[in-house]
């Protein structure tokens, strides 16, 4: 099997070393919201955090996130998935925001990922906060309800802070919930833990029907078990993924706003997302990457792993809808390093 499109794919690391060149995500061509046509994956980073609650820095997250991006390779070792000779994938930069605004954000960012969505293009998001899902999934939930599988420490279904202020990364699920964007039989959190306001969120979830899997639950089952719940729960139908990187334990990411202990391993996260290959994934996030507080660099190295990992489903379930067969490592000649 060929590449789809070689435009679409990263240049060969033997005659552009991966630590060269500009830095766009993963290496892939750069495009334009603008002009979107062709792709069938756009990634696009949206550098705002007007959202956050306490420690701002993921405005800062999309270009962290590229620069250690290009240190990605071409396969999936474990489930062998190319996704870059799947579905043509494309860095479409990073979307018009006001930092100052967050009305006027909300407006700008379901305009831009509208654009993708009309063009046909499956859009991954790297953030950037939280409440940046509730403009995405105003975009994409156009046809009605998603399925919502969400990896945090939060809930983010909290009404209202700083006295009825309801656009905060604490509350982005509320109001998709409230709006219709998320079937709430069809939502799903994994790795809920952490010292909180109140319980409030947890008695919305429970109004709604909202599934809450907190960490002393997943550390007390199986990974495969919490998996096949997950996928019974969301179905084949439309489904949204959002990873907030405050899931992982801060042992290992500890670049972000507010970071809670006793979180998954990297690996775990991993093994989760491969776990959700065969869901119609319709759009995708990966946030709360805040560079002020990554040290070294391993929260977005991390984070761009577990997009890796998001776009290897993503792209598959693209590839699924087009009425192609996912491409895996052997069907590549050479797939390069
Ligand atoms: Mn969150
Ligand atoms: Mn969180």
């Amino acid at each position: 099997m060929i590449p789809v499109d070689p435009r679409y794919l990263p240049p060969s690391a033997m005659e552009v070393p991966r630590f060269a060149g500009i830095a766009t995500t993963m290496r892939l061509p750069l495009r334009n919201v603008a002009d979107p046509q062709g792709a069938e994956i756009g990634i696009l980073g949206v550098p705002w955090d007007g959202g956050t609650t306490n420690r701002p820095g993921a405005r800062h997250g999309p270009r962290a996130l590229r620069d250690l991006s290009t240190m990605i390779r071409m396969v999936n070792q474990a489930t062998r998935a190319a996704p870059f000779h799947t579905a043509r994938i494309a860095d479409f930069g990073d979307a018009t925001v006001n930092l100052t605004d967050v009305g006027q954000t909300m407006t700008l960012v379901e305009d831009q990922f509208s654009a993708l969505r009309t063009a046909g293009v499956t859009p991954l998001m790297m953030g950037g906060d939280h409440l940046l899902s509730l403009p995405a999934l105003r975009a994409m939930a156009k046809d009605g309800a998603l399925g919502f599988v969400h990896f945090d420490a939060h809930t983010d279904l909290f009404d209202s802070y700083f006295g009825g202020m309801r656009l905060t990364h604490g509350t982005p699920f509320r109001r998709a919930v409230e709006e219709g964007l998320i079937d709430p039989q069809r939502m799903i959190q994994i790795g809920i833990r952490g010292t909180t306001a109140d319980g409030s969120d947890r008695a919305f979830a429970a109004a709604q029907g909202i599934r809450i899997i907190t960490i002393e639950e997943f550390r007390q089952r199986s990974l495969a078990d919490v998996m096949a719940e997950v996928r019974t729960r969301v179905g084949s139908r439309p489904t949204y993924l959002s990873f907030d990187i405050d899931g992982i334990d801060p042992a290992f990411a500890p670049g972000t706003g507010t970071p809670e202990i006793g979180g998954f391993t990297p690996f775990e996260a991993q093994c989760m997302i491969r776990a959700l290959d065969g869901l119609d994934i319709v759009a995708a996030d990966l946030v709360e990457v805040a560079p002020p507080f990554d040290a070294t660099g391993m929260t977005a190295w991390i984070g761009v792993s577990i997009m890796f990992e998001i776009l290897c489903v993503t792209a598959n379930a693209v590839a699924r809808r087009a009425g192609r067969k996912p491409v895996i490592c052997e069907d590549i000649p050479d797939p390069g390093v």
